[in-house]
């Protein structure tokens, strides 16, 4: 609804009042949703896809109640890691979407999937407690929740470093840099699984990723970067080896860039949908056609996301506000780092913390602004993201204020209205924080149907 409103300038009101029923509808399904948040965040999170991918291959890895659903006798996966698409964002591609299938090949792929005995769209993970791609793929390739790597959001904080470096952008962190924010950098699972040839693809542009990330999610292994991003599936197919146990990594970004820049749920975003549709079933027919020997069983494509997107239109706070409210007040101002639909507070004196999170809290309610705030002694804090004796260096936030429906957070200045229209994550939204963990087996029969549908293949 965002770009569409702002570009709907002949029929503004009546957006509105469709823009005014949605969010009304939305809020009566997330109110009950909301309860489930922090219990998937607790049991069924990210952490369960190394596990899932470990059991894939070894059947002796501890059974969880995610890991039972996987077969344990594969020989490759690919493990589809697509940026930023929320269990919401699938339902609406899959069902939502039915009028935007591809011309070419006239089918929506996840639609024509479901029901099929290889595919299983049940599984549904909690991505980290803040809803960032740093905390989400580090929580992802490490198999550790924050709480352990440190890496809670895309921002790293060390508080007794100058002004211009306590905060830095994890995945831009210089090489040999990161310890300064988490200290002894974690461990990626890849490094505990033997016998497998790993093949990472990434579709990020390698100037913007610097080695530390890089080097604490994939390890030693070699990553190569796909440019541009829409070739990913093309090069998959290449990677593919016989006679070996193979897992493939890909990630692709553009869902998650797309929604940032134009809104995740409109008509624009759509079309990126349907260029993700068509370059999903060209890498089917592909595999089809090229790599027929797969379809037996053994290889299981993954698809899934780090967090989900969330469309915001109007409501916005500036660091600014916040800090001019502290001035008001008697209260020493804190340090805070903001994440677009995420606030960090660091550096408030803990005696004063229960009078500034009274502050933060009003201000948020006078802004129109729903969220969820906790302390730093929140016992979902220490369970989920920060433990609470941290030397520090790597100090907890004081005060962690996540946005759950309409706003985001904006550094400096004031920004003009009408460019207030995008998809943005980081919050506690049920959109942000569900993704899916889909899982598709090929087997012969899939084969057969693919086949079969796509005649000219036959
Ligand atoms: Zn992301």
């Amino acid at each position: 609804m965002g770009i569409d409103r702002y570009l709907a300038t002949s029929g503004l009101k009546d957006i509105k009042i469709l823009h005014d029923m949605v969010t009304e509808t939305r809020k009566i399904c997330n109110d009950k949703l909301n309860n489930y948040i922090n219990i998937y965040q607790e049991k069924w999170n990210l952490t369960s896809v190394s596990l899932c991918i470990k059991k894939m291959f070894n059947p002796k890895i501890y059974d969880s109640a995610v890991t039972s659903c996987m077969y344990s006798d594969q020989q490759r996966v690919i493990y589809v890691l697509l940026d930023g698409f929320g269990y919401s964002q699938y339902l609406w591609l899959s069902n939502g979407l039915k009028e935007r299938k591809s011309t070419t090949f006239g089918i929506n792929l996840f639609e024509w999937l479901q029901g099929k005995d290889e595919y299983n769209d049940k599984l549904i993970l909690g991505s980290t407690l803040i809803t960032d791609t740093g905390a989400a793929l580090t929580t992802i390739f490490t198999g550790l929740l924050p709480v352990e790597t440190r890496v809670i959001s895309s921002k790293v904080y060390n508080g007794t470093l100058n002004d211009k470096e306590k905060i830095a952008d994890v995945k831009r962190v210089a090489e040999g840099g990161l310890s300064r924010y988490i200290g002894k950098k974690p461990e990626t699972f890849l490094n505990h699984i033997k016998d497998i040839q790993f093949n990472i693809l990434s579709a990020t542009k390698s100037s913007k990723v610097t080695s530390d990330f890089t080097k604490m999610l994939y390890g030693d292994n070699n990553v190569v970067n796909i440019d541009p991003s829409d070739r990913l599936f093309k090069n998959i197919v290449k990677t593919i080896v016989n006679n070996k146990k193979q897992l493939i990594i890909a990630y692709y970004p553009l869902i998650d860039h797309s929604g940032h820049t134009i809104g995740s749920f409109t008509s624009f975003e759509s079309y990126e949908y349907e260029k993700l549709n068509l370059l999903l079933v060209e890498f089917m027919l592909d595999l089809a056609k090229n790599k027929k020997e797969i379809f037996d069983g053994k290889t299981t494509i993954i698809f899934s996301a780090d967090h989900g997107m969330f469309e915001t239109s109007s409501k916005y706070i500036t660091k600014k506000e916040i800090k001019e409210e502290f001035e008001h007040s008697k209260l020493k101002s804190p340090y805070i780092s903001v994440s677009n639909r995420c606030l960090l507070f660091y550096d408030i004196n803990r005696m004063d913390l229960e009078e500034s999170y009274s502050l933060i809290k009003g201000l948020l309610e006078k802004k129109g602004i729903p969220n969820r705030i906790y302390r730093y002694n929140d016992p979902i804090i220490e369970k989920l993201l920060c433990k609470k004796n941290e030397p520090i260096d790597y100090r907890a936030p004081d005060i962690v204020c996540l946005f759950s429906d309409e706003g985001i957070a904006v550094p400096f200045k004031d920004i003009d209205e009408t460019m207030l229209h995008y998809g943005g994550h980081g919050g506690c939204s049920s959109e942000e924080v569900f993704v899916p963990f889909i899982t598709l087996r090929l087997t012969e029969r899939l084969y057969e149907d693919l086949t079969g549908y796509f005649s000219k293949l036959g």
